[in-house]
């Protein structure tokens, strides 16, 4: 890995001493680890904290608005001098050392790092090239990666539009909206070839050549390569490749999924880097082994068949979805306009390469599937959940015919959650206080979290109101900006006392964010309660074309507007990070209600449930293999009926039931001293059991264990690998 250092404009070495604060926040601001650290965030916050919130809490952007004498000065007044010493030689001593799990874990990958692929990474919401929890998630294990030693170099597209801003408009209709990224702005640098010249990799297709130039992301000890086609080499429509995430028609797409895949092994190829595995996150990235297969042809002079022997050896592949949909499908002239020359160098013929990406390989009229293709080219498959292991199964057994069901080749590794992106410092502090010193290191450990029965219930309460109280005046701010933005001056006033439910993630349909709306009396009849009433934050967008989704969202502002409801439905625009931050750590509830079995894990109920916040959700995805009866409340009773809408009103009834007699009753039921001490044991039930299990560094250490490591160590026997 560090072979690549040679080639990167790095800063030249001095001793600390003689660096300015300037500089020392410049390095600080230049390596995304200050993202996962809410003491150096609070640093560069309290540096200029209007513009901080202005600026999307970008450093670099914050920096650029100072002159070197400036922070000096400034950072005198607000005392910030030891702070930044003590961030930077913190951030230092992270880089310079090895982690004890690495030691003694990470064997041969040591000298043949992974290759982890993936088309979005949600680092940090300064960072815009995610969308949701498929990039939330690329970006934990990033992190976790990192935190755990593994080597491990991340490959990824930069779009300079990313995702796009939403807004609603006065009908409550989402309106997009596409802001360009200043690149100086944010932590990326140049990457150069062996002569000095900008690295800038070349991608043939039969209708010309793709171009993209690398840059190099820095996430604490993990490199993250970024390509990026925004260059004169390319023609108009092909500067515009990358600038949007899931922007275009499918021909936008195989093309840039063929510059995350085929360009960025070839990237990695020129900086010499030799991955040891291929880890592709979604079908997306699939492409990848495909050069990869052409790589091992020319610099070992194998054979195509043994070229992908080997290569599928060293894949690993996770499937994300069981919603049909969501996999990608190309059309046999798409593939063979943009793959003929990458075929024709792998001596084969187009019925061969069409077959790597169909089920039937003798249906000439089949798409080509992303996600077929890295089922063929890896030998190890994972899904997300244990439940969504059970659907993927079933859903490729065709490509496995003389297997049944059970006997299908894909496991599965439950996703999990970076802890210090997604864990208040309030409630972190507390445990400080209760734990055992390096309880964070441990933090993925079941051991860790039996000291929660120590913390005072009164204590985890407090902190839990304190950061309840922040989340509201953070939507109340919101509801103001967003509401004068339409010219309508609406301000709300949220109380603290009310129970509050939080319902944040896309509006696909299928996770019906409208569930509870089905019966709506008695939902007016609950919200309207003198006593016991309940209120609701929603936050989230639809795909733009994404119609029903779109409609999902109205029907939601609708009721925000309806005075029945007295402003106890809330939406808030715009749903990124920093948001999902705000609401998983401040309500009382999380709510999720898919239509089971389609959501494959599903994440932000983890990072609620590390802030002491309760889950209320159907037993699908991760919930599905997490709740025990006293760690939170379930939806249903875990099965489906065939038709839709007969599942719908099913879990409609038992949504309002689990509400009304036990989540409503149990949050305002009161002992003499005002705590309501159900509640908080179950806030402590849920931390017990789930906090160290939904870890992504759990995740990742399982990865390395089950996939990585048997990957790289040629150890074929074991196909599949489910626990
Ligand atoms: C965690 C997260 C998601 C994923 O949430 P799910 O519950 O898995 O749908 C999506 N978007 C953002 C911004 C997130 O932080």
């Amino acid at each position: 890995m560090t072979n690549a250092d040679n080639f990167v404009d790095s800063t030249e070495i001095r001793p600390v001493s003689s660096k300015s604060l300037y500089d020392k926040c410049w390095e600080l601001a230049h390596n995304l680890w200050w993202s996962w650290h809410p003491d150096v965030i609070a640093m560069f916050r309290d540096l200029a904290p209007e513009r901080w919130r202005k600026l999307d809490h970008n450093p670099i952007a914050l920096l650029r608005e100072f002159t070197p004498e400036a922070l000096e000065t400034r950072a005198s007044e607000m005392v910030l001098e030891s702070r930044i010493n003590y961030a930077y030689r913190r951030m230092n001593q992270y880089m310079d050392s090895r982690p004890e799990w690495a030691a003694q874990n990470v064997g041969v990958l040591g000298s043949k790092p992974v290759a982890y692929f993936s088309l979005e990474f949600g680092i940090h919401e300064s960072v815009p090239i995610y969308s949701g929890g498929l990039g939330i998630l690329a970006g934990d294990h990033v992190k976790s990666a990192s935190g755990l030693g593994v080597p491990l170099v991340a490959v990824g597209l930069f779009y300079d539009q990313g995702y796009f801003k939403q807004f609603l408009d006065h009908e409550g209709w989402q309106q997009e909206e596409y802001l360009r990224t200043n690149i100086d702005n944010l932590p990326m640098q140049p990457v150069f070839d062996k002569e000095g010249q900008r690295l800038i990799v070349k991608i043939e297709t039969d209708s010309g050549a793709i171009h993209a130039r690398v840059w190099k992301m820095q996430v604490g000890r993990v490199d993250l390569y970024l390509l990026d086609c925004d260059l004169p080499e390319n023609g108009e429509s092909d500067r515009g490749l990358t600038s949007r995430l899931y922007g275009g028609d499918s021909r936008m797409r195989i093309r840039q999924e063929m510059v995350v895949g085929i360009g960025g092994v070839r990237a990695l190829h020129a900086l010499g880097i030799h991955p040891g595995v291929f880890h592709l996150n979604e079908g997306h990235c699939a492409f990848a082994t495909l050069e990869a297969v052409r790589c091992a042809m020319e610099d070992d002079g194998i054979s195509f068949d043994e070229a992908v022997r080997r290569i599928a050896q060293a894949t690993c592949f996770t499937t994300h979805t069981p919603v049909p949909a969501g996999h990608d499908r190309f059309a046999p002239d798409l593939v063979q306009e943009h793959l003929g020359p990458l075929q024709r160098q792998l001596g084969i013929d187009f019925h061969q390469l069409m077959s790597m990406g169909r089920v039937d390989v003798n249906d000439h009229g089949e798409y080509f599937c992303m996600t077929v293709l890295g089922l063929k080219l890896s030998r190890r498959a994972n899904a997300v959940s244990c439940l969504h292991g059970i659907v993927s199964r079933k859903m490729w057994a065709p490509l496995w015919p003389k297997r049944s069901e059970n006997e299908v080749p894909i496991g599965h590794i439950t996703n999990g959650v970076h802890l210090a992106s997604w864990l208040a410092w309030q409630m972190q502090t507390l445990f400080d206080r209760y734990f055992k010193p390096d309880w964070i290191d441990r933090h993925w450990l079941p051991e860790t979290w039996n000291e929660v029965e120590k913390i005072d219930p009164g204590e985890l309460w407090e902190t839990h109101l304190t950061l309840k109280s922040l989340m509201l005046e953070f939507v109340e701010r919101r509801v103001k900006r967003q509401s004068a933005r339409r010219g309508e001056n609406r301000e709300i006033s949220m109380d603290p006392n009310v129970l509050t439910i939080g319902f944040a993630r896309r509006f696909a349909t299928y996770k019906r964010a409208t569930l509870m709306m089905q019966d709506f009396d008695r939902l007016l009849r609950m919200m309207d309660d003198a006593k016991r009433p309940i209120q609701f934050v929603f936050a989230g967008k639809a795909h733009p074309q994404d119609k029903p989704g779109k409609e999902f969202i109205q029907r939601i502002t609708q009721l925000a507007k309806d005075e029945r409801f007295h402003n106890r439905f809330v939406f808030v625009e715009d749903y990124d990070i920093n948001v999902a931050r705000h609401l998983v750590q401040g309500v009382d509830v999380w709510l999720n209600n898919p239509r089971r079995p389609l959501e494959a894990s599903g994440t932000s109920g983890q990072k609620a449930l590390l802030n002491g916040v309760l889950n209320c959700s159907i037993l699908d995805g991760w919930w599905a293999e997490a709740f025990d009866g006293s760690n939170g409340f379930a939806i249903g009773s875990g099965s489906s009926h065939a038709d839709d809408a007969k599942t719908d009103a099913r879990d409609a009834a038992s949504l309002m039931d689990v509400l009304e007699n036990q989540v409503i009753p149990m949050y305002y039921h009161r002992d003499s001293d005002g705590l309501p001490h159900f509640w908080i044991r179950r806030m402590m039930n849920s931390l017990r059991t789930m906090a160290w299990r939904f870890s992504a560094q759990r995740m990742v250490a399982d990865y390395v264990l089950e996939a990585y490591l048997p990957a790289a160590g040629g150890v074929t026997c074991d196909m599949n690998f489910r626990q």
